[in-house]
């Protein structure tokens, strides 16, 4: 269910694997996507068995339309009737509610500043850290209040660099923006360390208290990976302070 968990002055950050859920397969057990071409109901299930084990009311989880672009919306309470919004990133100064970022195979990224009490969901793929998302999600955090010096980043479970094998010229556009995200693959072609450019950009504007999962998407059974698996479900990564 909850593959990765902690808490840092009152933020805390979760990360789901694919276990504990009612989603038949391919989508099985835990998919909490709902544009996967999984059972609604399934979902709805899913999204509240994941955030009771959490402690989160249901009700009380942002979740984003994602659209691999850099758009940021600054939400403060549930969209309820509203449209989800096609963003990647979603902000909160509203402690107590939780943002939620889906995920099979790019990296979701969690960041919170708990003395400003801000915090930021983001969605950053391969097209996500050429658009510079998590800096867009970074400055709206910023202009709240927060301080990156202070903001506290987790990233979870993501297809690593050995094995997001990309064309040469995919390779290069990407590394063009972000160096760090050059990669080779295990059997020596191209590929790109996404995960990797998102801690290199958070470094370089000024986040310095950064972990990243160890979980490899494509290689844990585990965990739901598109490239894998092409019809899969969806991971969770959850972010909110007290
Ligand atoms: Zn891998």
């Amino acid at each position: 269910m909850i593959g990765q968990r902690d808490s840092v002055s009152g933020a805390h950050f979760a990360f789901t694997d694919r276990w504990g859920g009612v989603s038949a397969a391919p989508y099985e057990e835990l998919n909490l996507g709902g544009a996967v071409g999984d059972d609604p109901e399934a979902v709805t299930t899913n999204r509240e068995l994941a955030a009771k084990s959490l402690g989160l009311d249901p009700a009380r989880v942002v979740w984003m339309n994602q659209v691999h672009g850099a758009d940021v919306a600054v939400v403060s309470e549930p969209w309820g009737k509203q449209p989800v919004p096609r963003v990647d990133a979603v902000v909160t100064a509203e402690r107590g509610l939780a943002l939620a970022v889906l995920t099979a195979d790019c990296t979701p990224v969690l960041l919170a500043d708990p003395v400003a009490g801000i915090a930021a969901a983001a969605h950053a793929g391969r097209p996500g850290v050429v658009a510079g998302v998590v800096p867009a999600a970074l400055r709206a955090m910023t202009e709240l209040g927060a301080d990156p010096a202070r903001i506290v980043a987790r990233t979870g479970p993501a297809v690593c660099g050995r094995c997001y094998e990309v064309p040469e010229e995919m390779r290069a556009e990407v590394a063009a923006v972000e160096p760090a995200a050059h990669a080779e693959t295990s059997w020596g072609t191209p590929a790109v360390d996404v995960s990797a450019g998102v801690h290199a950009q958070l470094d370089r504007l000024g986040v310095h208290d950064r972990r990243q999962s160890p979980v490899c998407t494509l290689e844990s059974g585990d965990h739901f990976s598109y490239r894998r698996d092409r019809a899969t479900g969806r991971l969770a990564g959850y972010v909110w302070l007290d």
